[in-house]
């Protein structure tokens, strides 16, 4: 089984359909798993929903799903991300904004854990510390766990034996081989990049393999730009696009 991992597709179609297009240009795909925060901050939430839901896949929630469909007080984000959260919750139609409210906020398939934010608090916790990744280990009950939230590629690996935790990165170069090892796995932003690099950021975990590759997938950022300027949406978010951050 091949499954594309798509963490934070934030509303980008652009990001979104580029990264699908790379991945079919790689071979056969069975399987989307996506890391939540489908929508939020972008120009683009029904079509990223409508498209996600054409194929087979798997979705959790994220905090911007939430707060689109009312389930999370935009009083605890920041004041662009609340402006782009009321915008895009006024987009959604009957259909976009159910498929939002039934996203479950963990689901496990095989081997994995899904969740957006962590095992420990799936929806707001941001996984970028060896610290907060051995808390997470602590309540995860399946070998492997992919999140989100970040925007940042990365892996956590929790040593057999000794329960020592430590910090790998996510190449694009080598193939991340899953062993005896546990891992939390996030495979950067499709639609909103935050570790420098503007490019989209996705993976795909091969079954028969038993690996995860990471790719970067460089899309047309100024095509997304021009539609947020379009609805209003905030200039910060506009600009961030382009540096990646
Ligand atoms: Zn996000």
């Amino acid at each position: 089984m091949r499954c594309v991992i798509l963490g934070d597709i934030h509303s980008n179609l652009t990001a979104f359909e580029a990264v699908l297009a790379d991945a079919m240009a790689r071979g056969r795909i069975d399987r989307l798993w996506s890391l939540g925060d489908v929508v939020g901050y972008g120009p683009d939430p029904c079509q990223c929903i409508q498209l996600l839901r054409r194929y087979d896949h798997l979705c959790v929630m994220g905090n911007h799903d939430g707060a689109a469909v009312g389930f999370l007080d935009t009083a605890d984000f920041n004041p662009d991300a609340a402006a782009a959260s009321r915008w895009t919750g006024q987009q959604l139609g009957r259909e976009e904004r159910q498929y939002l409210e039934s996203l479950p906020l963990s689901v496990s398939e095989g081997d994995f854990t899904l969740v957006h934010g962590s095992p420990r608090g799936p929806i707001w916790e941001y996984l970028l510390s060896v610290a907060s990744a051995r808390a997470s280990f602590a309540v995860l009950d399946s070998p492997f766990c992919l999140v989100g939230h970040s925007h940042v590629p990365l892996v956590f690996e929790e040593h057999r034996g000794s329960g020592t935790c430590s910090f790998l990165s996510l190449s694009v170069d080598v193939p991340l081989q899953l062993g005896e090892h546990r891992l939390i796995i996030n495979p950067g932003g499709v639609g909103q990049p935050r570790d420098g690099d503007p490019r989209a950021s996705y993976a795909i975990y091969d079954s028969e393999n038993r690996a995860i590759q990471h790719y970067r997938v460089p899309y047309d950022v100024a095509v997304t730009q021009r539609r947020m300027e379009r609805y209003g949406l905030p200039v910060h978010l506009i600009e961030r696009l382009g540096h990646g951050w």
